[in-house]
C-alpha cells in the first residue's frame, strides 16, 4: 500500500471482516474459474477498480462542477470535469451528464427531461428485445407513462421499421425510443430519425448494450441522429457499474436538471472518477482493437452454435451478442442455462421473438463476447466454446456431478487457465 494513496486495502478488510473479504475472493475465483458469457457483463480494469475503491466515495457534491451545494469540491470537480470532457470527445457529443447512477437511473432522467406522466412513448417491446425501463408494466416507465410497443418482423426477426412508422403516425408519441437488451443487429438510426421528424417526436437511443462498440469505433454511432443517448458504463464499454447521458446542446439543461435535482441526490464521485478513467481507456487504439475483436468473436460463436443446431435469431449478429433458438434441439432456455452453469459456463436463458414459452422458461439463450474477449480469446476459442455450450446444453445435466458436466467443466478449466481473467 502506497503512503500517498489511502484506498483499497484487502489485508485490512480481511483482518476486520473475514466474511465479506471471503466473498470478494471467492467471487474473483468464480469469475476466473468459468466462462462468463453474459452479454451485459465485462471485466473492468484494475485502474477503474482503483478509482472505485477510493476516498472520493466520501464526498458530497450535489450540483455540477463549479456550481455545488457543498464546500470542499475543488478536487472532485476536477474528476467530474475530466469525465465530462472525455465523454464528449469520445462520442463527439455537444453535452454529457456523467452523474446517472446506472442505466435505469439514466433512463429515469430522460423520462423526467422530456415527458410528464400520462404522455406517450413508442419503444421496443421487452419480449422482442427491449428493456424493462422502456414502458413495461412492472416498471415506473409503464406505470407512469403511456407506452406503445413495436417489435420485430416475423421473417427477418429484426426491427419492423414499417411497424414503427405506422405506430408513430397512429399514436403521435412525444418520444420514440430505440435500443434494448437482446438486439443482435445494428439499428437503422437514420430511419428512426426520419420517423421522428415525420411525427415531431424526440429521438432517444438507449445504447446501454452497444455503446462500447460505438466508443471503439466498431459500429456506427447514434449520436449524430439522436436528441439524447443514454447508456450504462459497465457493459461492453468496460467501465464501472454506472450510467451516463449525452445529448444535443438544446437539451443540456433539461437533462442536467432531470438527473439532479429531479431524480438523484449526491453524485457518486468515486464512480465518476472511474468513468473518467474508463473514457480515457476507450480512446486508445487498444480499446478499438478490442471492440472490433468482440464483434468478430460474437460472429464466430453465433455461426458455430448454429452449426450445432442452436440457431442464431436474425441469422447471426453485427454486435457483441447473439440470441439463439433452442427449439430444434428440444431444450428450453431454463434447462440450457442450468446445464451450462453446472459445466462452468455462465450464460442466460432469454425469450426469443414470438417465443411459445413463458419468459421464466424461454426457448432461447443469449450469449455475449465482452468478457472472453477481454481475456484475450479469439476465433479458435469461440469455436471451442460453441462446442462446449452445445455439449452441455444438449447432452448435459443441471447436476455438476453428472459425467457430461464434469467433462465440459474440465475443458472450461483448461481454457480459462490459458486466458486468465485478472491475471496475477
Ligand atoms: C442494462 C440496460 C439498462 C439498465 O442498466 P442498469 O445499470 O442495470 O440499471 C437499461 N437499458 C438497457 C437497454 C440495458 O441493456
Amino acid at each position: 500500500m502506497s503512503d500517498t494513496f489511502y484506498g483499497s486495502d484487502y489485508e485490512a478488510l480481511e483482518a476486520f471482516d473475514p466474511d465479506i473479504a471471503g466473498v470478494l475472493l471467492s467471487e474473483l475465483g468464480r469469475l476466473r474459474g468459468g466462462l462468463q458469457l453474459i452479454a451485459s457483463e465485462n471485466f473492468s480494469s484494475p485502474a477503474v477498480l482503483t478509482a472505485l475503491g477510493s476516498t472520493l466515495s466520501n464526498k458530497y457534491a450535489e450540483g455540477y462542477p463549479g456550481r455545488r451545494y457543498y464546500g470542499g469540491c475543488s478536487e472532485v470537480d476536477k474528476a467530474e470535469t475530466l469525465a465530462i470532457e472525455r465523454c464528449k470527445a469520445l462520442f463527439d457529443a455537444d453535452h454529457a451528464n456523467v452523474q446517472a447512477h446506472s442505466g435505469a437511473s439514466a433512463n429515469q432522467a430522460v423520462y423526467g427531461a422530456f415527458l410528464t406522466p400520462g404522455e406517450t412513448i413508442l419503444a421496443m417491446s421487452l419480449p422482442h428485445g427491449g428493456h424493462l425501463t422502456h414502458g413495461t408494466k412492472m416498471s415506473f416507465s409503464g406505470k407512469w407513462f403511456d407506452a406503445v410497443h413495436y417489435g420485430v418482423d416475423k421473417d427477418t426477426e429484426d426491427i419492423d421499421y414499417d411497424e414503427v412508422e405506422r405506430l408513430a403516425k397512429e399514436h403521435r408519441p412525444k418520444v420514440i425510443l430505440a435500443g434494448g437488451s437482446a438486439i443482435p443487429r445494428l439499428i437503422d438510426f437514420a430511419r428512426f430519425r426520419a420517423i421522428c421528424d415525420e411525427v415531431g417526436a424526440i429521438f432517444w437511443v438507449d445504447a446501454a448494450h452497444f455503446i462500447g462498440l460505438v466508443a471503439g469505433k466498431a459500429i456506427p454511432s447514434p449520436v449524430p441522429f439522436a436528441d439524447v443517448v443514454s447508456f450504462t458504463t459497465h457493459k461492453v464499454l468496460r467501465g464501472p457499474r454506472s450510467g451516463a447521458i449525452v445529448c444535443r446542446e438544446e437539451h443540456a439543461s433539461a437533462i442536467d436538471r432531470a438527473v439532479f435535482p429531479m431524480m438523484q441526490g449526491g453524485p457518486q464521485m468515486h464512480t465518476i472518477a472511474a468513468k473518467a478513467v474508463n473514457f480515457k481507456e476507450c480512446a486508445t487504439t487498444g480499446y478499438q482493437a478490442y471492440a472490433a475483436q468482440v464483434i468478430a468473436n460474437a460472429n464466430v460463436l453465433a455461426t458455430a452454435l448454429g452449426e450445432y443446431g442452436i440457431r442464431p435469431t436474425t441469422g447471426g449478429t453485427d454486435t457483441h451478442l447473439s440470441l439463439h433458438d433452442l427449439q430444434s434441439v428440444l431444450v428450453t432456455g431454463v434447462e440450457a442455462e442450468a446445464r451450462c452453469d453446472a459445466a462452468g459456463i455462465t450464460l442466460n436463458k432469454n425469450a426469443i421473438p414470438f417465443d411459445p414459452q413463458k419468459p421464466n422458461i424461454a426457448s432461447g439463450i443469449r450469449v455475449g463476447t465482452p468478457c472472453v474477449t477481454t481475456q484475450g480469446m479469439g476465433a479458435d476459442e469461440m469455436r471451442t466454446i460453441a462446442r462446449l455450450i452445445a455439449t452441455a446444453a444438449t447432452k448435459g445435466d443441471a447436476d455438476p456431478d453428472h459425467p457430461v458436466s464434469k467433462e465440459v467443466r474440465a475443458e472450461v478449466t483448461d481454457l480459462v487457465a490459458r486466458f486468465p481473467a485478472y491475471p496475477r
